[in-house]
């Protein structure tokens, strides 16, 4: 008997003894391709010396000291790093232990500075259907994912929600990519709208949907709308990088990309890139300077903030990721796998979808491909695909996200960014191998 409180509590896991590079070992020597770097969160492997021995050399100088009282050398060269690496003047960090601490330090800071500016009106929120921003109580307010939030409805503060940019699903036929995005982009202008400008205080949204859409990326142009209308009604724009950030899709932040500047943005997993739990909002200026100006105090903290492990880990991750060679590579093995992805399943009967950016990749599993129709949530394909994957000693991230009010499936592919030509190869054989044990009549097809 197990004394853990297992999240799936019946779930039968293998015991993780040791990581070698793209591949987690279990206690029976059996080895696992971390195809989705966990929940895109093992950037660079499980076995990145540099990154390890500056943990060690930390955790050997100075462990911890409290930011309540210090501040500590990892913590501000980080600090410089990101700032330095981000596009536009986001030029101050806040530094949590997770994704979810990340999104609630941005949510608070968009409504303490509104009472800084003297708007003390603004305190909504407004947010996308199929997203996920976390599973603190804030965090779970602001995602749309009914799946996750169903139980805890009753708790959660009231947050608008309007359409994502879904182009497989929601593009009218005939309809232009263009039009298609501002037409969704425009929700946000008709919901502003609607409950009052003065009274909205941030847009928050992933810019490469992960956990609820399987790799949703923006149709050109959407963001640039959306920052517009934003900047129009004088609400904050609130980027949630913590699973498409540090280079998942091919730049370090994905915002730059579509050629905008957020007010803040928070990025977590590939952050400390499973070495150490780490957490970070970046911060705009303005925002800044009205803290600064006014009360100088942000009412929001926790015990880890600053950790220097964690903040070690950081740093030497950002020296990974920024050397010479490290994001072409990302490029490179992108197109790898879109390409045997689209060899193998283009025409597969179920698979609906493949996309994403970068290293950052969606399949979503239709029941028919004419249609679009989802698989009867009961069959759980995802959920069954994940434990037939891991039998094939594969990791793939499995979703169901919510597609008009019912569950659907998809899995995320997020390999760590060292993997090779050959893991490539491996990767989709035994992903092909997985689906044949899920989807047999599609295999006998
Ligand atoms: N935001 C996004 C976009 C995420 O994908 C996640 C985690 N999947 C979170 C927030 C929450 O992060 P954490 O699990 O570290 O709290």
């Amino acid at each position: 008997m197990t004394h853990v409180f297992h999240r799936q509590i019946h779930a039968d896991y293998p015991t993780a003894v040791a990581g070698d590079g793209c591949y987690i070992v279990d206690a029976d020597g059996r080895r696992y391709l971390d195809a989705s770097g966990g929940a895109a969160v093992s950037c660079l492997g499980h076995s990145d010396r540099h990154v390890i021995d500056a943990v060690v050399a930390q955790l050997q100088t100075l462990p911890f000291a409290h930011t309540g009282f210090f501040t500590n050398r990892p913590l501000e060269r980080l600090a410089d790093m990101l700032t330095t690496a981000a596009p536009g003047p986001l030029d101050h960090v806040y530094f949590v232990s997770g994704g979810s601490e990340a999104i609630e330090a941005a949510l608070k800071m968009a409504r303490q500075y509104f009472l800084e500016i003297g708007q003390p009106a603004r305190s909504r929120l407004i947010a996308r259907r199929q997203s996920y921003h976390g599973n603190t109580l804030g965090a779970l307010a602001t995602g749309g994912n009914q799946w996750r939030r169903a139980q805890f409805e009753p708790m959660l503060v009231d947050v608008s929600h309007i359409a994502p940019c879904y182009e497989y699903r929601d593009r009218a036929e005939g309809e232009s990519l263009e039009d298609y995005g501002r037409r969704v982009a425009d929700e946000l202008e008709a919901e502003i709208l609607r409950l009052g400008p003065e009274t909205v205080a941030a847009f928050v949204a992933e810019p490469v949907v992960g956990a609820t859409a399987g790799a949703l990326a923006p149709v050109p142009g959407y963001f640039k709308r959306i920052r517009e209308i934003c900047d129009r009604y004088g609400v904050l724009l609130i980027l949630d990088e913590v699973m498409c950030g540090m280079g998942r899709t091919g730049s370090l932040f994905a915002y730059e990309q579509e050629g905008i500047v957020p007010d803040l943005v928070t990025v977590a997993k590939g952050l400390g890139a499973g070495y150490q739990p780490i957490g970070a909002t970046l911060v705009h200026d303005r925002l800044y300077d009205a803290f600064r100006d006014g009360t100088g105090f942000f009412q929001h903290g926790h015990t880890y903030m600053g950790h220097p492990a964690a903040c070690a880990a950081a740093v030497a991750v950002q020296e990974r990721l920024t050397e010479s060679g490290m994001m072409p590579g990302v490029d490179l093995r992108s197109d790898q796998l879109f390409a045997a992805l689209r060899d193998r399943f283009g025409g597969h009967p179920h698979v609906g979808d493949i996309r994403g950016r970068g290293l950052f990749i969606g399949l979503e599993f239709v029941a028919d491909r004419a249609t679009k129709a989802p698989f009867d949530p009961a069959r759980g394909v995802g959920a069954t695909l994940k434990k037939a994957a891991m039998a094939e000693g594969l990791m793939v991230y499995p979703m169901g996200g919510t597609i008009d009010g019912r569950r659907g499936d998809h899995c995320l592919i997020a390999p760590p960014f060292i993997i090779s030509e050959a893991q490539v190869a491996e990767l989709v054989d035994k992903l092909a191998a997985a689906l044949d044990a899920v989807l047999p009549e599609a295999k006998a097809a």
